[in-house]
């Protein structure tokens, strides 16, 4: 099911304590503010998240080599929407690129390096 939440921040009073990640490493934790409608935790990572445009391109890219159908790439773009791959929220760039990955597997065989060098 598609969060549709606007995202509310909780006050600075409220905040959780969290992991915080840099280039998917952990490092130490932060006070994270969350949605006080959903409860999604914010990403403050500094790596911003790219919009699923970006992703679709690496697809298109790709479909030639990996002998993609047309129907194999909707699943995927469903996918993407249905994980909400472009929640700006909640999701750092690193957690987008492993769900990418994730998702063009699910549908295509193409191996991590193929993918990642558009990264
Ligand atoms: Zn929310």
């Amino acid at each position: 099911m598609r969060n549709e939440c606007e995202h509310v921040s909780c006050g600075s009073k409220e905040k959780v304590w969290m992991p915080h990640y840099y280039q998917g490493r952990e490092c130490g934790l932060k006070p994270h503010p969350y949605c006080t409608e959903c409860g999604l935790v914010k990403n403050l990572s500094s790596e911003k998240p790219r919009n699923t445009g970006f992703y679709i391109n690496i697809i298109t890219s790709l479909k030639d080599d990996f002998k993609m159908a047309q129907a194999q790439i909707r699943l995927m773009a469903l996918d993407m929407d249905k994980y909400e791959l472009e929640d700006r929220y909640g999701m750092d760039r690193h957690q987008q690129e492993e769900l990418f990955i994730n998702i063009v597997q699910k549908y295509a065989n193409v191996p991590d390096w193929a993918i990642r060098r558009f990264f």
